[in-house]
């Protein structure tokens, strides 16, 4: 998997190129990938990461610089960065009004200016012969006396530009070390655009992203999504695996994370609408051998929670009524599991449960590449990177979505589970311990362990 597409405007092409040929960056990490651009965005935390950051860090040393993004503006050569989404040039300074500060200025100027158009400078230079939008302006940046608007210019980049004040933006963030010249890719220009765009994209998963949070369940749910939303797309039509007619196809998960299964491309068998609904989300036999089928090729199709109760009985799977009792179980342990997880989140708090989440799959968007619902063999995937803004609000979702689910969970109406949790017994009082005095691997030792013998419990009072 996971050649990076990256859509660059012609201009920031030559701009990575001009940037990492400038004596400024002289020993600053970089290679060039196999599709010819340069390697520009690295990880923080991967090895060519920490040779940027290691690079940083000198930087600042030697500059006596207070941080990066300082370094990271006054190396700049041209104090212009290209954006990488439409090629504009913006300053990387703080010259741009931020939001609140052009509300104010579109009563005065009666306009409706946004952040990226216009730098201050260029503001007053256009309204230079308006006394009275000049007063306006100077009264926002709170400057009392002028000679003129070249004046005002002047005072307002000595107070604000250059201490970066509140009332302004600069036209492209900074993160060193991910990028190599030690800013965003994306300009103001873009910026808001682009969150917008996916925060729409964001909406329409969420009902499904929501669920998957909830259910704590392990797995690429972000990878996952996205190929759930290919089957939709598209009018091709296929031979129905099930029915046999040429239709369009759908997916149907064949393992429920609802069950304690976990988020998998190759969880997924085609089949066409009509099959998928006359199959209503049954599980089946036939399901039972998919899944083992894909174990058997080296993939995971189980959460961790519920590898016990997985093991234990899939093996005894004979028809679709057996089947049927295998999902009635698996919801129980897996109940039993939340209920687990709720208590110690109420006992011990975040740290350590956060250790089963998995934000960092919010990191990336996909895109797909020979497509083809009968066979995903062929599939290839198109890894993105997202910018941080929505790597950040991502991420912090994923996280929220799953405690909310665990505060409210005694709230759920949960009268058809049984819980076997005793919150009294030694072995409980143990896991409680050992998660708070121990380090994460001896206390995720010790829960798996716990919730094999809920498990095991479980299996002896409900099952046969
Ligand atoms: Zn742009
Ligand atoms: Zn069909």
């Amino acid at each position: 998997m996971g050649e990076i597409d990256r859509t660059w405007a012609p201009e920031f092409r030559e701009y990575t190129e001009f940037i990492a040929a400038h004596s400024s960056y002289e020993g600053l990490f970089i290679e060039r990938n196999k599709d010819g651009n340069l390697g520009w965005v690295v990880t923080g935390k991967s090895a060519k990461g920490k040779r940027r950051e290691a690079w940083w860090a000198q930087k600042m040393q030697e500059l006596n610089a207070r941080n990066k993004a300082e370094v990271a503006r006054r190396i700049h050569p041209t104090g212009k960065h290209v954006c990488q989404c439409c090629g504009r040039e913006m300053s990387i300074f703080y010259e741009y009004p931020n939001n609140r500060t052009c509300k104010r200025l579109n009563v005065i100027l009666k306009e409706s200016v946004q952040p990226a158009d216009y730098t201050i400078r260029e503001i007053i230079e256009n309204n230079a012969s308006d006394a009275h939008i000049i007063s306006g302006i100077a009264e926002i940046f709170s400057v009392k006396t002028y000679d003129s608007p070249q004046n005002l210019i002047e005072i307002i980049y000595k107070r604000h530009v250059a201490t970066e004040s509140g009332l302004l933006s600069p036209g492209v963030m900074s993160n060193p070390p991910d990028r190599f010249d030690g800013f965003h890719s994306d300009g103001l220009c873009c910026r808001s655009k682009t969150d917008k765009g996916r925060h729409k994209d964001n909406m329409k998963t969420y009902t499904q992203d929501r669920r998957a949070y909830e259910e704590w369940a392990d797995g690429n749910y972000n990878l996952a999504n996205r190929l759930m939303g290919e089957f939709s797309k598209g009018t091709q039509k296929y031979q129905c695996p099930q029915c046999n007619k040429m239709r369009k196809m759908s997916a149907d998960h064949i393992g429920p994370i609802s069950l304690g299964f976990c988020h998998s491309i190759y969880n997924f068998a085609p089949m066409c609408k009509s099959c998928n609904s006359s199959k209503n989300n049954r599980f089946t036999k036939s399901d039972v051998d998919a899944l083992i089928d894909i174990e058997k090729r080296g993939e995971t199709v189980i959460s961790w929670h519920s590898q016990y109760i997985w093991d234990a009985l899939k093996g005894t799977i004979t028809d679709d009524e057996t089947a049927k009792k295998l999902s009635n179980i698996m919801v129980t342990c897996h109940q039993n599991v939340l209920k687990l997880f709720s208590v110690i989140y109420q006992q011990v708090g975040e740290e350590f449960l956060m250790h089963y989440l998995h934000p960092e799959y919010s990191k990336f968007d996909y895109r797909f590449e020979n497509f083809n619902p009968l066979n995903l063999s062929t599939l290839k995937i198109n890894e993105t990177e997202l910018d941080s803004a929505n790597k950040r609000s991502n991420s912090e979702r994923v996280v929220r979505i799953a405690f909310e689910a665990l505060k409210e969970f005694d709230k759920k109406d949960n009268r058809r589970t049984k819980f076997y949790i005793d919150v009294e017994s030694p072995e409980f009082r143990d896991l409680i311990s050992v998660i708070q005095g121990q380090s994460f691997e001896e206390a995720d030792a010790v829960i798996k362990k716990y919730i094999a013998s809920l498990t095991q419990t479980i299996i002896d009072e409900e099952w046969n």
